[in-house]
């Protein structure tokens, strides 16, 4: 069966945008948003399933506190929902956006997960995705979505579908250039642009 919301990518993430230069990490938010699809890349809560303001972070893959030099370095830059960075705090993990692909991690329809290799079963425990909390809320999230895909089309679009405010990054201009232009072409603005954004994912 196919869980919607919590199936996780099919391989490895490669970056799609290289945007070189900025200050302040923050800056970055719009790229990031973009790379990760607009949800968190340890727990997959979407933007479209709450508010926006507050609840996203820009996460630092390998902690300020050991490598200060990596503070604007886009490739060390993920997007995650506050409650996963901060359970990641200092910690030195296996990288999510390699290790948590569907073949890596299972989610069931009682909200719990299971790590297949050695990396995932570690993420997993670092970052508490198995704990009462996150498995309840998971299992909520499963009910909510199984039930608007029967009973309520439009919410169901709304819950898996793209935010409406997609970063124009074609406007942007990163102050040390951009090492992967071409990503711009398939940013989710340009494939929305080209009708070729999927109305859900
Ligand atoms: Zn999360």
């Amino acid at each position: 069966m196919m869980r919607s919301g919590f199936t996780y990518p099919d391989s490895p993430h490669r970056r799609r945008h290289g945007p070189l230069g900025y200050a302040d990490y923050d800056s970055y938010r719009p790229w990031l948003r973009d790379e990760f699809d607009f949800r968190c890349v340890f727990c997959l809560i979407r933007e479209q399933w709450g508010r926006v303001s507050g609840e996203f972070d820009v996460d630092h893959y390998i902690p300020l506190s050991i490598q200060p030099g990596g503070a604007t370095d886009y490739d060390n830059l993920l997007y995650a929902c506050r409650a996963c960075n901060a359970a990641k705090g200092s910690h030195l993990i296996p990288d999510p956006a390699v290790v948590l692909t569907a073949r890596e991690i299972v989610v069931y329809d009682d909200g719990t997960v299971e790590g297949i290799g050695e990396d995932a079963i570690r993420l997993i425990r670092v970052l508490d995705l198995n704990d009462v909390e996150y498995c309840r809320w998971r299992r909520t999230r499963l009910r909510i979505i199984d039930l608007a895909e029967r009973y309520d089309r439009p919410l169901f679009n709304q819950l898996l579908g793209f935010p409406e405010d997609l970063p124009d990054l074609a406007r942007l201009r990163p102050p040390g250039g951009n090492s992967r232009p071409d990503g711009i072409r398939e940013s989710s603005l340009a494939k929305h642009e080209r009708g070729e954004l999927p109305p859900t994912y």
